[in-house]
């Protein structure tokens, strides 16, 4: 497998980790940090308006809805289950109360995670293209 991997590849990246990922969360370009990431809420741009970089190389696939999940079961919801009312407020307060703003910030945060996904997958260079190396398909 290690041949397969291009020279290019083993060479230090052109954006550092960090940069790539904070462009993603601002919804720009990994590569400039200049075009827009997403074209709609979540969709992914084929490439970008201002390098021309493609962008739908990238397979982000599930990864942003787990790493949103991640982040807001706890860092929102564990929390959240310490306060008292949670438990002794009846549920039609607590659900709209609770719900609601869960969702609103579930919905704001899926973007900037799956922004910062592809940042670190532009990073390391992994590309749908090389998807066979990456799991245990190529071994069949
Ligand atoms: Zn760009």
């Amino acid at each position: 497998m290690l041949a397969m991997l291009r020279t290019a590849d083993l060479q230090s990246p052109a954006i550092p980790l960090l940069r790539a990922m904070w462009r993603g969360v601002r919804g720009r370009c990994p590569n400039c940090g200049q075009g827009a990431l997403f074209y709609r809420y979540l969709k992914v741009s084929p490439t970008c308006p201002h390098c021309g970089h493609d962008l739908d190389q990238y397979p982000s696939d599930d990864g942003p809805a787990y790493f949103t999940i991640l982040l807001v079961g706890h860092v929102v919801i564990l929390p959240l289950l310490l306060f008292n009312f949670i438990w002794k407020a009846p549920a039609a307060v607590v659900v709209p109360v609770v719900l609601i703003p869960l969702a609103v910030l579930t919905l704001l945060a899926l973007p900037r995670v799956k922004g910062a996904v592809i940042g670190v997958l532009y990073t390391l260079r992994v590309k749908r293209q090389d998807a066979a190396l990456h799991t245990t398909d190529r071994l069949e």
